[in-house]
């Protein structure tokens, strides 16, 4: 079964050949993001392997049809990057690796809430500088704080369980109520009332049309003053220039993302040496009390090898015509 792999990272080279010892998937690494220019590099494949960024849209996956693609198998667990409508009428099953480490992402989003708070960015330039001064530096105890989480499945039930350690009060938003979830401790209200009462408020629900920009202006208007967002799932959640405006008037106090609507252009790459084009991005940028990193929750040991080892099952299955367990659409 040959298999190119898109977007790949010498760290996605590594651990595929490690979880392939058997060397029943021939992989092709493409360094190249997957879109409309570069599809034609799966001649000759029977699969391809995407991640993150790369498109699958509506004439990509036409595209790969055309070049015999059979299988797309995603190394990741979101799948707002592929026209899921388009694969199906193509008749090209998608797979992905449904959870590899929620604890990847829970903890990263805890070291943006615990960073912002303490001011841990501020603080090591400092005293690198020899200024010792605590001016500006002043936090708040995490304990007794209500935190809000909107999405409580795997990473977001990881995040309640540390923050539950804390001692926070934890509000949840979720469509389903989960019991599990609710003996913990952890309080379902609705999404106005998660809004309204939190002092942080941390996302964890996938992208899709009923979740796009669900931090806008009305959401931002409700928020505490000096509220705390920290958004680890996917960038579209946010309305960008409505935090920016929040940022601006003080009505948000911190702000810690992962992930950034338009990092397609920006995100996995060295851009070190090029003029940044995103204004709005560049904005972001400027606010002393926000804290970005470039899509780098998922990126621990544990979570390469389950993404690389659940990523060959899915293709080994298919090519074994076994049960895909972890196709998106039936
Ligand atoms: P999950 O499927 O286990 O949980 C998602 C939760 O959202 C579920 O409980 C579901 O009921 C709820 N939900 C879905 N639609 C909703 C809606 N319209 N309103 C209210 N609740 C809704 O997913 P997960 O593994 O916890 O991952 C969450 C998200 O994290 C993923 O979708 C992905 O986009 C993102 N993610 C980011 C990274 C990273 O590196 N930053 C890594 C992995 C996943």
């Amino acid at each position: 079964m040959r298999v190119a792999v898109f977007s790949t990272k010498p760290y996605d080279e590594k651990s595929l050949l490690a979880a392939n010892q058997d060397g029943l998937v021939q992989f092709t690494f493409h360094r190249t993001r997957l879109d409309q220019n570069s599809y034609t590099l799966s001649s000759n494949h029977d699969a391809i392997c995407a991640f993150v960024n790369d498109q699958l849209s509506s004439k990509v996956i036409q595209g790969l049809k055309e070049h015999g693609i059979r299988l797309i198998a995603l190394r990741c667990a979101g799948y707002n990057n592929v026209d899921l409508k388009a694969a199906q009428s193509s008749g090209i099953p998608v797979v992905r690796v449904p959870a590899y480490s929620p604890h990847a992402v829970a903890e990263h989003t805890v070291a943006l809430i615990l960073a912002l708070n303490r001011k841990l960015i501020h603080a090591s330039q400092r005293v690198r500088e020899s200024n010792f001064s605590l001016d500006g530096l002043l936090g708040f105890d995490l304990h007794g704080r209500t935190v809000g989480l909107i999405g409580t499945g795997k990473i977001g039930m990881v995040v309640a369980k540390i923050m539950l350690g804390f001692g926070c009060r934890v509000l949840a938003y979720d469509k389903i109520l989960s019991p599990e979830i609710e003996r913990m401790g952890v309080q379902f209200a609705t999404l106005s009332e998660v809004i309204r009462q939190s002092h942080i408020i941390s996302l964890h629900v996938p992208l899709i049309p009923e979740t796009l920009h669900l931090v806008n202006a009305q959401a931002i208007a409700q928020m505490r003053d000096g509220v705390m967002l920290v958004n680890t799932s996917r960038g579209g959640l946010i309305d960008t220039p409505a935090i920016i405006d929040g940022l601006k008037s003080g009505k948000i106090g911190y702000v810690g993302l992962d992930v950034y609507e338009e990092e397609a252009a920006l995100f996995f790459e060295d851009k070190s040496r090029e003029i940044l084009q995103d204004d709005i991005f560049a904005r972001l940028l400027t606010f002393s009390n926000v804290i970005v990193t470039g899509h780098q929750a998922f990126f621990t040991e544990e979570a390469l090898h389950n993404i690389a080892t659940t990523t060959v099952r899915n293709l080994v299955m298919f090519k074994e015509a076994r049960h895909l367990e972890n196709q998106i659409l039936k």
